[in-house]
């Protein structure tokens, strides 16, 4: 057995690690096939590791590939960790901690069976120079076809390496409200991003930016999180920012549990005042 595959950059940070550990090589797989959906590689893909038996085949953890990690997993009849939000190997196998029950907590599997796939949440982006490529083509066809592409849209720059991130939940009233973060967001040169009803149900910015436990996680200098009420799932996104900073006219809501410093008032009192006393700052 050997080799560590991952199936793109995202997740190579961790298949760096486990290769050193392990004292294998890495391996890069690239999937051919301009109109081919996901599904269509699983054929392929179990052909090409069965012959060449990787060690481990790493995912991030996307809808789509969630779908095809499982369909590999199942097919080679060996471990499947999904959803990895921290991976180490050791001598005999792998420890993967997981978030369960909604995030509120840390699920640690151990696995000491190789093959064995894994998905990732987060994930580490490394370079990867003079990494062996493996390519994948789509042999079979699936009942789903691909008839177009539509670029998503997408933040200005990765929430997820942002330095202060502002964020949006219910609090705010109308989309319009929207603007008013903007000028903060100029101001502080930070990303917006936001709770998952203000993407998914209300569709006012991206998916990209939704953070927590459906969304990204962020790590910035600076966290300010406007009208966000502060549940489990939001948090989890937000545990590596250094300062959080919350406004929620509760008194009461979660969000202050986890804040560094809290004020208790209405966003649209606050913006304002904050953009005033900005003024003259650097
Ligand atoms: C499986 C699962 C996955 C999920 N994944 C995610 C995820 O990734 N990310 C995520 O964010 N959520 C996620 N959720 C949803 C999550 O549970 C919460 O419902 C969501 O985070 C709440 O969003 P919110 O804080 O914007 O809204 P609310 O909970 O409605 O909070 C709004 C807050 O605004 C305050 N407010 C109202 N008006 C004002 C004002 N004028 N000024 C100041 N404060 C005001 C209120 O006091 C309240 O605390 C998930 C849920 C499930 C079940």
């Amino acid at each position: 057995m050997s080799g560590i595959w991952i199936s793109s950059e995202e997740v190579a940070g961790v298949g760096m690690d486990i290769a050193r550990m392990r004292g294998e090589s890495l391996v890069r797989l690239v999937w051919r096939g301009e109109k081919a959906h996901i599904s269509a590689y699983l054929p392929s893909l179990i052909d090409l590791v069965e012959k060449e038996k990787p060690s481990a085949v790493i995912f991030p953890s996307q809808v789509d590939l969630n779908d095809l990690a499982a369909g590999l997993a199942s097919a080679l009849n060996c471990p499947f960790i999904s959803g990895c939000i921290k991976v180490a190997a050791d001598e005999t196998g792998l420890e993967a901690q997981r978030h369960i029950y909604g995030g509120a907590a840390v699920q640690v599997v151990r696995s000491d069976a190789w093959p064995v796939v894994l998905t990732l949440v987060g994930g580490e982006r490394v370079e990867l120079e003079g990494v062996e490529i493996k390519e994948v083509f789509p042999v079979s066809q699936t009942a789903v076809k691909v008839l177009e592409r539509k670029v998503k849209e997408s933040a200005n720059r990765p929430i997820t390496e942002a330095k202060v991130v502002i964020s949006i939940g219910r609090g705010f009233k109308r989309r319009e409200d929207i603007v008013l973060v903007k000028d903060l967001a100029a101001r502080l040169s930070g990303e917006i991003g936001c709770t998952r009803p203000i993407a998914s149900e209300l569709h006012w910015l991206p998916e990209s930016v939704c953070i927590g436990l459906s969304g990204v996680q962020v790590s910035p200098d600076l966290y300010l999180a406007l009208g966000i009420s502060g549940q489990v799932q939001h948090v989890v996104g937000i545990r590596g920012a250094r300062v959080i900073v919350a406004v929620n006219q509760d008194e009461k809501a979660p969000i202050f549990g986890v804040a560094d410093f809290g004020i208790v008032g209405d966003l649209y009192n606050f913006i304002p005042l904050f953009l005033e006393a900005l003024k003259g700052t650097r």
